[in-house]
C-alpha cells in the first residue's frame, strides 16, 4: 500500500492515479519517471516536495500497471475524500483522467477541462495532464501546457492566502 507523502498542512494537494512499479517497491507515492517530471514541474514554479501533499486515486498498484478497475477506485474513493478533509488543502491538482474524474464526479476529458479552475467544496480544484503522459508524449505541447497549468495552481494558492485577510479587511475587522 502506497500512502500519501507530504506535508500534511500543505496548500495545495496532487492527486495521481495509482503506484507504478517504484512506488509499489519504495511505498512512496511519485518517485518514479513520472514523479520525476513532477518535481521538475514543482520546482520550476518554486514549489518543493515537501511543500505539497501528494496521494494518489488508489493506493495498491494495478498488476502490469494496467488502468485501475471502477471497483477499485470506488473503494478507494471514501478514503480518498477523508485525506482530502484530512489535509484541507486551498488547492487540489488532479493529475490526468482518473483523478479529475473522482474528484469532480464527473466523466470530463482531461484535454478538454486541464488548466480550468473548478469550485468543489469550498476548494479551487485545477486539473492537468498525468506526467507519464507528458512522458508518453515526449515532452512537447504536453509539457508547455503543463507548465502553464503549474503557473496557473501557484496563482490559485497565492489568491487563496490573501483572501482571508482580505475579506476581514472588507468586514472591517482590522
Ligand atoms: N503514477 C501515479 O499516478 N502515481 C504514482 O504515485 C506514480 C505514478
Amino acid at each position: 500500500m502506497v500512502f500519501g507523502t507530504g506535508d500534511p498542512n500543505a496548500d495545495v494537494m496532487f492527486i495521481g492515479e495509482g503506484p507504478g512499479f517504484h512506488e509499489d517497491k519504495q511505498g512512496v507515492p511519485f518517485v518514479g519517471p513520472a514523479g520525476q517530471l513532477l518535481n521538475t514541474l514543482l520546482g520550476e514554479v518554486g514549489l518543493g516536495r515537501e511543500a505539497v501533499y501528494i496521494a494518489n486515486v488508489v493506493l495498491c498498484r494495478p498488476p502490469g500497471n494496467r488502468d485501475p478497475l471502477p471497483d477499485e477506485i470506488e473503494a478507494c474513493k471514501p478514503r480518498l475524500l477523508e485525506q482530502v478533509r484530512l489535509i484541507d488543502p486551498a488547492v487540489i491538482v488532479t493529475l490526468g483522467n482518473f483523478a479529475t474524474r473522482v474528484i469532480l464526479d464527473r466523466q470530463v476529458g482531461i484535454t478538454r477541462v486541464r488548466g480550468q479552475r473548478f469550485t468543489w467544496q469550498g476548494r479551487t480544484v485545477i486539473p492537468t495532464f498525468h506526467p507519464a503522459a507528458i512522458l508518453r508524449g515526449g515532452q512537447g505541447r504536453l509539457m508547455e501546457q503543463s507548465r502553464e497549468d503549474f503557473r496557473q495552481v501557484v496563482a490559485a494558492v497565492e489568491e487563496s492566502r490573501v483572501s482571508v485577510p482580505q475579506v476581514e479587511e472588507q468586514l472591517g475587522l482590522f
